[in-house]
């Protein structure tokens, strides 16, 4: 079957639940036995049947199974959020005395857990430069247990050569776990690129509607698979399931949403990047982006995700800009339908490179509406750039 019939499909099954075309929402804590020979035999296997409502119901089963088949790998665990799923699947790999490779652009809040949480648990992170690719050999230690990595930072959108660092870091009997959110389940897949562990934050284009906080974690292997679970089990981790439902039934239209996305952003993108005030856009679609030859290797489509970088300007002069803007909505986050534009010199730290592209740095999420309507809202922000109305 090919991906958008898989995605239809995927983890549906209508005679489970008396012919309902989608898995129910079942609101479970407490699971009635009707022995006691039943309750003990149901805890025999770990993680399988409904034992507790914190292990798993139903409703995230079927999203997990959906979310596994579209990654390409063995299975996934529901998580509260996108950084819970980062944050539990750090933890599940590394114990005290381990070092962790991370990349300079990974998400802000990935980045204060390893500099706040894990060095206070005596393991060690070392940031890399997201270009790195094979060069990553020479940053491994003895006690490197695990590369991070983010492509593209969703900031900065570089891409990385992910299948060189992750032959790099099993050589050296280390795991990769991968930020996935931008690639999406169906434009990058993590597994046949190397990697051990994907990280979805499904708030963003799963859900697809700025609507729920939910996450993945998705395992290559049994074994892997099994290690992480018990360990986010052992936490208290579990996803709610009412967002698990609302993850399962965005993803039923993720490659539909996708494609306007996709369309919409190169059109604005190519847009913005003939315009006086900008520097340079940050798209790796675009065939003049440095990431491009890496972004056309292994990826296999974009998402509505992308930045650009004014020609140096003061910060009142970009905030009028953003603040002009009516259809794109200042906020974080990004992934549902709507458009959305943010500054990002604040929001960039690096310890292992500099960015300094020579102005500032804005991303826009591109939403579903008529591109030539955002085309003019953009249009009227960068007239208020220069003081004009
Ligand atoms: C939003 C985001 C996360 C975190 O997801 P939450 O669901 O907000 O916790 C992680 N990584 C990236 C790249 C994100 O954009």
């Amino acid at each position: 079957m090919r991906s958008d019939t898989r995605l239809v499909h995927a983890g549906r099954n209508p005679q489970a639940h008396a012919g309902a075309v989608n898995p129910p929402v079942y609101r479970v804590s407490t699971v009635i036995h009707p022995s006691v020979a039943h309750m003990e035999e149901s805890g025999k296997t770990p993680y399988e049947g409904l034992v507790y409502g914190r292990y798993g119901t139903p409703t995230s089963w079927a999203v997990e199974e959906a979310v596994a088949e579209m990654e390409g790998g063995f299975r996934a665990i529901a998580m509260p959020s996108g950084l819970a799923a980062i944050t539990g699947a750090l933890s599940a790999v590394l114990k005290a005395g381990d070092h962790l490779l991370v990349t300079d652009s990974v998400y802000f809040p990935t980045r204060r857990y390893c500099d706040t949480i894990l060095s206070g648990l005596g393991i060690e992170t070392t940031y890399y430069d997201p270009l790195i690719s094979a060069g990553i050999a020479t940053l491994m230690k003895p006690n490197t247990k695990a590369v991070f990595v983010e492509s593209p930072g969703s900031l900065t959108f570089e891409i990385q050569d992910v299948p060189a660092i992750a032959e790099a870091a099993h050589a050296m009997g280390a795991l990769v776990l991968m930020d996935n959110t931008w690639g999406t389940p169906l434009f990058f897949k993590p597994f046949a690129k190397g990697v051990d562990l994907s990280l979805q934050a499904a708030t963003k284009y799963i859900v697809g509607h700025a609507d729920a906080m939910l996450g993945f974690i998705t395992a290559k292997d049994e074994a892997l698979w099994l290690r992480v679970k018990t360990h986010v089990a052992s936490l208290g981790h579990s996803a709610g399931s009412e967002e698990c439902y609302l993850g399962h039934r965005g993803l039923r239209t993720l490659s539909v949403r996708l494609e306007r996305h996709q369309e919409n952003a190169i059109l604005l993108a190519t847009w913005l990047k003939r315009r006086p005030e900008v520097l340079r856009v940050l798209h790796p679609a675009l065939p003049e982006d440095p990431g491009h030859a890496l972004w056309k290797r292994d990826f296999l489509g974009s998402c509505g995700l992308f930045g650009f970088v004014l020609r140096d300007v003061p910060k009142a002069a970009v905030d009028a800009l953003l603040d002009r803007l009516e259809l794109f909505g200042r906020g974080y986050s990004w992934g549902g339908y709507e458009s959305l534009a943010i500054p990002c010199d604040s929001g960039i730290k690096r310890t292992a490179t500099r960015w300094a592209p020579g102005g500032s740095t804005l991303r826009l999420h591109v939403g579903l509406e008529d591109p030539d309507d955002l085309i003019r809202d953009l249009e009227k922000g960068l007239r208020a750039l220069t003081g004009g109305v």
